[in-house]
């Protein structure tokens, strides 16, 4: 019998290893209300109730949990019988969210993974997922998870950590370790790469080296999640309050360039030359802000990371006769309508970048009127922003931003436009009996 039988008639089911109560760190205090109300009416209605994921791993390191997820044996439409508040959704996995308020408590339900069922159709050539939506018990689900320190359960019969995976001792460790075989279980899902760097920088740990040695040779499966997807996946990479690490991190593991190539090739280049700092201080920015519960948004995020592929283009079409502002409006229609082939990023950001990039050759002109006119533009805070960015990062446009600076402060007057070279010509004198504006 091979192992795979074997494995599927229960015989080699490893026991888990039970943290009980008093040998863990988790207390009810720290679990939010709504999660506790969701375990408790699952458990008195007789069925088995989890904390899962995240949130267990992250009360174990003593950090809050974003969001508490439970996972049950009992099934979606059970679970709706208990929770009025409850919303199936997914079609890939089905789920319940109960909602309470703002807050959702996502319920789901324990899946084996595919070959634990039967063989047939759940997978794609290359073995990538396609279905995944059939029940099993707990330890069934353990194994469809991603890294170990996500696949504990914190049982709420017993207040139990359960642990089939070795998940505490690598989270006592700091070691993001993906459970099974790498190659395997990076094809099954490739998404499971950005995850893997996501978490190692959010939680400071480093990746194991057999998952870091799959990274490196299975960087290119990134090539193969949906656009949509990997749209999801940016905002997590991004706003999740690290970008500058995570995004130092995609390019170490050769990821960022399947995420965003055109932009990879500029930096690939530039840094022969001098470094092109502008994203670098841009998504630093973006973890402060964050971490003072400043707005951020992803349209100005999209705005930095495209911009030196777009500019590069613009001054090239400049080079071949174009005005500023055409070629910049060309080079962002060419680099952004190659960037959401790649990654679904929605037209409502997109806009947003294209009016931050258009402004700028708006904001070098500074003469008469046009600097009021200017200021009043929803978009002008944004794209002043960016200004102050491009000069941060050694662009010359200091002087510039100054300026802007200064004349919002009510500190500088505009010159007045210049007048038109044929008006250049000496006037009459007199006629408004002062001495005509020679130049
Ligand atoms: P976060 O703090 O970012 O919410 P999380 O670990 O809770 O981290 P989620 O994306 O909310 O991550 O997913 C919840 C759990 O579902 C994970 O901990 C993991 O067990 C499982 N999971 C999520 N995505 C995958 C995946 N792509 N492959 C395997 N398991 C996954
Ligand atoms: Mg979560």
């Amino acid at each position: 019998m091979s192992a795979e039988q074997q494995e599927k008639l229960g015989y080699l089911k490893p026991a888990p290893r039970i943290i009980p109560r008093g040998e863990h760190v988790i207390s009810r205090d720290s679990i939010s209300e709504n999660a506790l109300k969701v375990l408790y009416r699952l458990k008195n209605a007789g069925y088995e109730a989890h904390l899962v994921g995240g949130s267990v791993r992250d009360l174990l390191l003593g950090r809050e949990p974003k969001d508490f997820d439970v996972a049950t044996d009992a099934h979606p439409e059970q679970i709706r019988e208990l929770f009025r508040n409850c919303r199936l959704i997914g079609r890939r996995f089905r789920l319940a969210h109960v909602h309470f308020g703002q807050e959702i408590v996502e319920v789901s339900t324990f899946r084996a993974p595919h070959h634990v069922s039967d063989d047939a159709g759940h997978t794609e050539d290359g073995g990538r997922i396609v279905r995944d939506n059939v029940y099993g018990t707990i330890d069934d689900d353990v194994w469809r998870r991603d890294f170990t320190a996500n696949a504990l359960y914190y049982n709420i019969r017993d207040f139990s950590v359960v642990d089939y995976v070795g998940g505490v001792a690598d989270i006592q460790s700091g070691l993001i370790r993906l459970i099974g075989e790498p190659e395997r279980r990076f094809r099954e899902d490739p998404v499971r790469l950005l995850r893997a760097v996501r978490f190692a920088v959010k939680l400071g740990f480093r990746i194991h080296q057999d998952t870091e040695r799959a990274i490196a040779v299975l960087a290119p499966l990134l090539d193969e999640i949906p656009a949509a997807r990997l749209y999801e996946e940016l905002l997590k990479l991004f706003l999740g309050g690290c970008a500058l690490q995570t995004f130092e991190q995609l390019r170490g593991h050769g990821l960022f360039a399947s995420l965003f190539p055109q932009t990879e090739a500029v930096l690939a280049r530039e840094e022969n030359g001098f470094p092109q700092t502008l994203l670098a201080h841009a998504l630093g920015d973006t973890d402060r802000r964050l971490a003072e519960n400043k707005a951020v948004t992803p349209g100005f995020l999209v705005s930095a990371l495209l911009w030196s592929p777009m500019h590069a283009e613009a001054a090239e079409f400049m080079a071949r006769g174009l005005a500023e502002h055409e070629a910049i409006s060309m080079a962002s229609d060419a680099v952004i309508s190659r960037q959401v082939g790649r990654i679904a990023i929605p037209r409502r950001f997109t806009l947003v970048a294209r009016e931050i990039w258009q402004l700028q050759s708006r904001l070098a002109r500074r003469t008469g009127k046009r600097p009021q006119r200017l200021i009043q533009h929803p978009r002008f805070r944004a794209a002043y922003d960016f200004l102050l960015l491009r000069a941060r990062s050694g662009e010359p446009v200091g002087e510039l931003a100054d300026w802007w600076t200064e004349f919002q402060r009510g500190a500088v007057i505009p010159e007045p436009v210049e007048p038109p070279p044929q008006r250049r010509r000496p006037r009459r004198r007199g006629r408004r009996g002062g001495i005509p504006n020679r130049r």
